[in-house]
């Protein structure tokens, strides 16, 4: 092809952060932006009621049942999963002008999510985080005190399931220290293969 009419589309990369509730991807991830301030992190949307210190529109935007199935039929949503009796979703659009902006953009999501990211951005790399041992992770989601019983074991269950799908990811990290599974996870969001120039 002639080099002066090619078009050069340059879309910067997707990476979807994934694994059990519990695992601790949440604090990875934040370590991530403060390393790497220049990375959007997408905001998604929950029918989850907000926990203590949760601020609408930055932690979540909270919707009402109506308000989320609205945007799943009206096509608002790149991906959205049932999780533990909640539904959590990912804006499109947000989504999307960021990566035509050039900056890139990490989803903090569950793995049904992840799968379905893979279905509509086939150039995402998906980024399992792992807990060192299954014990861990039990006792982390226990110590995080943030659920009642039958929601921590309704995670925890949804959680040794999760474990298993770590082989359909690009990637697994285990996470036996915050700030090396986040300056690893920033040298897989700046890898040159994940970049389309
Ligand atoms: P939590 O209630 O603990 O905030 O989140 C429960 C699970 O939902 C976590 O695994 C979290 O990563 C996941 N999650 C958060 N946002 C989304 C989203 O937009 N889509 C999907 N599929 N999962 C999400």
């Amino acid at each position: 092809m002639n080099k002066s009419t090619e078009v050069t589309h340059k879309i910067a990369p997707l990476i979807v952060v994934s694994g059990p509730s519990g695992v601790g991807k949440s604090t990875v991830v934040a370590r991530a932006l403060e390393l790497n301030p220049l990375l959007w992190l997408s905001v998604s949307v929950t029918t989850r009621a907000p926990r203590a210190g949760e601020v609408n529109g930055a932690s979540y935007s909270f919707v009402s049942d109506a308000q989320f199935s609205q945007m799943v039929e009206s096509g608002h949503m790149l991906e959205w999963a049932q999780y533990a009796g909640n539904r959590y979703g990912t804006p499109r659009e947000p989504v999307q002008a960021s990566r035509e902006a050039g900056v890139p953009v990490i989803l903090e999501i569950e793995v049904q999510g992840a799968r379905q990211v893979r279905e509509q951005a086939p150039d995402a790399t998906l980024v399992f985080i792992a807990p060192p041992s299954v014990a861990e992770l039990d006792a982390r989601l226990r110590g995080r005190g943030t659920e009642d019983e039958a929601a921590l074991a309704a995670r925890l269950e949804i959680a040794h399931e999760e474990m298993s799908a770590s082989l359909e990811f690009d990637h697994v990290l285990v996470n036996a220290d915050v700030g090396l599974t986040a300056t690893a996870l920033l040298e897989l969001c700046s890898d040159p293969r994940n970049e389309d120039s």
